[in-house]
């Protein structure tokens, strides 16, 4: 470490900003924040300045530097971008003995300024200690993602509570569980989730239960995961699976993305290959329950968005019927994120004004409800989930119903992951397109003029024609 950070109280001290440029306005701009009464010296403001300049606690002394200047001040900041001037303005200041900061020189300054990402009243602070801003804002950048938006909103409510913690529970080490706790949990989730009512009821309850020794409340989250690419992951999803106690997942969830949990949560596999799940339903939500109702923070990982051919809905109606605290975290479901991979809009001006996206679950039986009318109308598209097994059965339903036997199709199998395969052809060759690759799940299929652009880049030469367009 070459410097010693600290943050230093400038509330109604006398700081000084030489410069009427861009530089100094965000100068100006950090210090009045700060509550500083601040001094310009410059013999003109930029626009930027003068903006950043209107607060009464800032007086703009329209003419050149002088040593005096710095008398009485606990700051400065030479940030005219002349060197020779910022020189001066650094020799009078370090002569008084007054810290002086030069922006990007290092060399004259015996302050630097940290990038900083504010959630104020938290507030992170990046030095490279001068050697390489640019990282700083990098790594400015990559802390900005993961901290969540209305970190400050549960600073301040924590700051409101600080004295009744105190006083409720004296010893420290049982005041840091319970802070450690609160801050893990579903105080946090609500302050963070912009509930402020709901932070400070659960506040409460912890509160009374640290008290009387009570079991702390748990809650499901159920997260959608994506299609399989961690990085399609929401803020939100990574920020509750790092903090879960207990993370309950299904197949399409990627391994890559339960790496995420904790190392001490508990993981439970809940798997469903198609055709044979392996823990029912109901036993399902039986362990969502148990858990929660133990107290613990329950992950509930579903592959894609859990309202989309995910079951969620069951899940949460059965935790609400029985008393149990969820939330929903959507997820990039299959379709939106194989169309992406695949390059095929869904919806497109001139040719797909809606879209449907489609279970092949039951095709020979139950999709035979579908209204394959209006799915094979002009102007739509359709997006197939769990069609692998059906496809034939799907195209011919919507030839029948007037689909054009030559309609482009795309089909992406494990969309996003590392093994992901594209393929396009004609709709009335797609359960052979299926076959001679042996496409397996999870697949999903994309059938519309949309799709016809795949045709150049994926079409497989044995399957597909040529189609006219
Ligand atoms: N809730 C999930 C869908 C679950 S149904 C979602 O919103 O995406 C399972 C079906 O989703 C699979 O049979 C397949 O059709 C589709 N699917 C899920 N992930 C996929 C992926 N990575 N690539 C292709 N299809 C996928």
């Amino acid at each position: 470490m070459d410097a010693l950070p600290i943050w230093l109280t400038v509330e109604d001290c006398d700081v000084l900003i030489v410069g009427g440029g861009a530089v100094a306005a965000a100068k100006i701009r950090l210090a009045v924040t700060a509550g500083a009464v601040v001094t310009v010296v410059a013999p003109v403001l930029g626009s930027q300045a003068r903006d950043a300049s209107t607060s009464a606690r800032i007086r703009h002394l329209a003419r050149k530097f002088s040593a005096d200047d710095v008398q009485g001040k606990v700051l400065v900041f030479g940030a005219t971008g002349i060197e020779s001037v910022d020189a001066h303005v650094a020799a009078a200041a370090k002569a008084t003995g007054i810290p002086v900061n030069v922006p990007d020189a290092p060399g004259m300054s015996n302050f630097i300024m940290p990038a900083i990402v504010d959630r104020g009243p938290v507030v992170v602070g990046i030095s490279t200690g001068g050697a390489a801003p640019a990282l700083a804002r990098q790594i400015r950048g990559q802390i900005e993602s993961v901290l969540p938006p209305r970190l400050g909103d549960l600073a301040r409510l924590a700051g409101g509570f600080r004295q009744a913690v105190k006083a409720k529970i004296p010893r420290g080490l049982a005041r840091l569980r319970f802070w450690d706790g609160l801050f893990a949990g579903p105080v946090a989730q609500a302050a963070l989730a912009g509930d402020d009512q709901a932070a400070r009821r659960q506040f409460l309850r912890s509160l009374n239960a640290a008290g009387a020794q009570a079991a702390p409340t748990g809650i499901v989250h159920v997260v959608g995961a994506g299609p399989g690419d961690p990085e399609l992951l929401t803020l939100k999803a990574l920020r509750l699976i790092q903090a879960a106690d207990v993370v309950v997942y299904d197949r399409l969830v990627a391994p890559e993305i339960l790496d995420y949990a904790r190392r001490d949560a508990e993981r439970i596999d809940v798997g469903k290959a198609p055709g044979k799940h392996t823990v029912p339903q109901d036993q399902i939500n039986q362990i969502l329950m148990d858990r929660a109702k133990s107290g613990k923070r329950v992950v509930r990982l579903k592959g894609g968005d859990p309202f989309v051919f995910g079951r969620g809905g069951e899940e949460i109606a059965f935790l609400d019927e029985h008393g149990v605290e969820s939330q929903v975290v959507p997820g990039v479901t299959a379709a939106l994120a194989c169309a992406a991979a695949a390059g095929i809009p869904l919806t497109y001006r001139e040719c797909a004004q809606a879209v449907t996206f489609l279970t092949g679950h039951g095709a020979a039986g139950a999709a035979a409800d579908h209204d394959w009318a209006a799915l094979a109308k002009s102007g739509h598209t359709v997006a197939v989930y769990m069609g692998v097994a059906c496809a034939g059965q799907i195209a011919a339903k919507l030839i029948d119903h007037g689909m054009r036997p030559e309609m482009p199709v795309a089909i992406i199998e494990n969309g996003t992951r590392d093994r992901q395969r594209v393929f396009a052809g004609r709709l009335d060759a797609l359960a052979d397109l299926i076959l001679s690759h042996q496409i397996e799940s999870p697949a999903l299929i994309i059938i519309g003029e949309v799709a016809r652009p795949a045709l150049a880049k994926h079409a497989a030469p044995d399957v597909s024609c040529a189609v006219a367009g």
